[in-house]
């Protein structure tokens, strides 16, 4: 591994971002929610900010101020709407630097990254307003008369995110909802609720008022009483698969709702036997998203099988790129990873290095704490895991954090066997040279996403989103756009 500066020997990180109230907005200006609570920096474990704790009546204040803005925003023409999302874009292109700050402060996650991900936020409102067009219905012949579609918006639509990628998916998440003219409330991430909370702020700035409600607290309290509001009919959640289920349980408890759910994954990365290990190693390194958000991403490539003829090359080679990432600060420009979230991520990431171990595999970099950065903060070292039994624990379970497991395989059909035998069908890598194995391999893997000779690349307009316990729907795409309208059917009698 290489040693990043130690953090005595780095100078203090700017924290101007973070010298402020943090509080949610109504009716154009801040509220005081008396309940709050400590956002933690994962670097430090340190107390970095004071966020409202909404409770179900601060919930219930923001879908009915939501309510009250939709009908003149879903009455405006798509291309109106568009051209204020586009609006929203290039403010938020304007705060790039203040956004991926408070992304590398509260989510541990390095700078650089973080710039990328708010101009990725920002892209997908322009690629959402790019489509508002395609909300047009259809004509239908389906008698002598006359019949047409119309593609309405629900109203209010809930939105819930996930810790990594803050700003990317707040973002990037209100884009449909708000070209299909619905309002949304969107439920910020426990752990890095800061981008999100500013972003409600210069929502405010560009779209019409109380558009957009930001909630912050936790998932059990603000999650689940927006989630059972009688106003919310739909409901896009991102994060855990057991979330997920508690979210379906309690829309079908509360109310009829359309629900979509993107989820966890144990995405397979396989090689096969005609594939050069150098680059296998570079694009298995690569889909595992060390260096984007320290391996805490869904579509991470996190089980590498290898046909049994490349193993040995490709994890030499896999190692060392892996003992190669620098771990530190996340402000630090050195640094190439930072922390995993917090300190119940850093131990169930170290419960499965050590479960792994115990289950017979080989740690073959990585393993621990990394020795550059003392004992504060939720720093682990990248990890491999080599000779994992497709069946094991680590070779079955989401760890969300730095973790590769590596495995072997004989011929196709096992690769393809363990590659589908997991709970989780959402992101999936092919490579080979054997162009008909390549498309039989894409068509009969369990997964939403596909990559034959890639990785990690996500294009928009290409629908994302997972099969199994990985998720319900398509995101990134005009089905998402479509899915935050319902159609109507009308017919005129000639
Ligand atoms: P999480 O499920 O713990 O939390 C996600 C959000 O749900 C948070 O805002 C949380 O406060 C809220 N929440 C928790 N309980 C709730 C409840 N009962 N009702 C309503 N809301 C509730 O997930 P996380 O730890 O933030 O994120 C990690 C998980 O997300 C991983 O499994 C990862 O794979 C998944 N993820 C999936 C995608 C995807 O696109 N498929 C993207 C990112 C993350």
């Amino acid at each position: 591994m290489t040693i990043a500066p130690t953090l005595e020997n780095v100078p203090r990180f700017d924290r101007t971002v973070l010298e402020r109230d943090w509080e949610v907005i109504l009716h154009g200006k801040p509220v005081s929610i008396a309940s709050r609570y400590d956002v933690e920096d994962p670097s430090s474990g340190e107390v970095l900010a004071s966020v409202p704790e909404c409770s179900e009546a601060d919930v219930d204040r923001a879908v009915r101020a939501a309510a009250a803005a939709q009908a003149a925003w879903g009455a405006l023409p798509p291309r109106v709407r568009a051209s204020k999302v586009r609006e929203l874009a290039a403010l938020i292109r304007e705060h790039r630097e203040e956004l991926a700050m408070l992304d590398a402060w509260d989510g541990g996650f390095a700078l650089p990254i973080m710039r990328k991900d708010v101009e990725s936020g920002a892209e997908h409102l322009d690629f959402m307003a790019d489509l508002a067009l395609d909300l047009s219905g259809r004509t239908v012949p389906a008698s002598e008369n006359f019949h047409y579609t119309l593609s309405q918006p629900y109203g209010v639509v809930a939105r819930i995110a996930p810790f990594n990628h803050p700003f990317f998916f707040a973002s990037a998440k209100i884009a449909a909802p708000l070209i299909a003219g619905n309002a949304v409330v969107l439920k910020a991430p426990n752990q890095t609720p800061l981008s999100t909370l500013r972003l409600a702020e210069l929502a405010g700035q560009v779209l019409p008022q109380d558009l957009v409600q930001v909630v912050s607290g936790s998932g059990h309290v603000a999650g689940s009483a927006l989630v059972r509001h009688p106003l919310i009919r739909r409901i896009g959640f991102t994060g855990a698969p057991e979330t997920g289920r508690a979210i379906q349980r309690d829309a079908a408890e509360s109310g009829v709702k359309n629900v979509s759910l993107e989820l966890g994954g144990k995405n397979a990365f396989i090689a096969f036997e005609d594939t050069d290990p150098e680059s296998i190693a570079n694009a298995a390194v690569q889909g595992m998203n060390f260096t984007i958000t320290a391996g805490q991403s869904c579509g991470s490539t996190s089980r590498l099988l290898l046909h049994e003829s490349l193993a040995d090359a490709v994890l030499e080679r896999v190692a060392e790129l892996v003992n190669n990432i620098r771990v530190g600060h996340p402000l630090d420009p050195s640094s190439e990873m930072g922390p995993v979230i917090s300190r119940a991520q850093y131990e169930k990431t170290m419960t499965a290095i050590d479960t792994g171990t115990r289950e017979g595999a080989n740690v073959i970099a990585g393993g621990g704490r990394p020795s550059n950065m003392g004992e504060e903060g939720y720093f682990v070292r990248p990890t491999v895991l080599a000779g994992v039994s497709p069946q094991s624990t680590i070779g079955q379970t989401e760890v969300f954090g730095p973790v590769l497991a590596a495995m072997t395989f004989r011929n196709d059909d096992e690769a393809l066997s363990i590659a589908n035998n997991v709970q989780y069908g959402l992101t999936a890598a092919i490579w080979t040279n054997d162009v008909g194995r390549a498309h039989r391999m894409a068509r009969d893997v369990e997964a939403g996403f596909v990559w034959i000779n890639g990785t990690s690349r996500h294009y928009l307009g290409l629908p994302f989103g997972g099969t199994k316990a990985s998720g319900i729907g398509r995101e990134a795409s005009s089905e998402e756009l479509l899915s935050y309208t319902e159609q109507k059917s009308v017919t005129v009698m000639l």
